[in-house]
């Protein structure tokens, strides 16, 4: 997708802070932190949002590399919280399914 902020910043096109990388993901660092851990991680397939994804398989592919980012990279041992955003309703701005990582501190709702 020519016109994703997301897609760009898998191509870098756009810079960013990245802390992972494989054949099915793009991690990086939120540019608005709202914890003093805020990592997003994308697909490197273009989803619109989550409410789009039929495929089980893909979607637990997907959720295995969050827990790999949050545990094995970031290191949030004491725990971390995990949030997808969906369409304009749940908050969802960026039209490039990401999951967002948030630790480092207590989360309180
Ligand atoms: P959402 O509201 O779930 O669509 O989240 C989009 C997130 O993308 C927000 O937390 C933004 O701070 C973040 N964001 C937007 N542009 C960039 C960028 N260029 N680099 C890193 N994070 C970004
Ligand atoms: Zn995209």
């Amino acid at each position: 997708m020519s016109d994703c902020l997301f897609c760009k910043i898998i191509e870098g096109s756009i810079p960013s802070d990245q802390v992972y990388e494989d054949e099915w993901v793009y991690a990086f660092k939120d540019i608005h932190p709202k914890a003093p851990t805020h990592v997003l991680v994308i697909p490197k397939l273009h989803v619109s949002t989550l409410a789009d994804v039929r495929d089980s398989a893909w979607l637990g592919e997907l959720m295995q590399r969050v827990n790999h980012v949050a545990n094995d990279v970031l290191q949030l041992e004491a725990g971390y919280r995990v949030v997808i955003n969906v369409r304009e309703g749940g908050g969802q701005v960026v039209f490039h399914l990401h999951v967002h990582i948030l630790g480092g501190k207590k989360l309180e709702f």
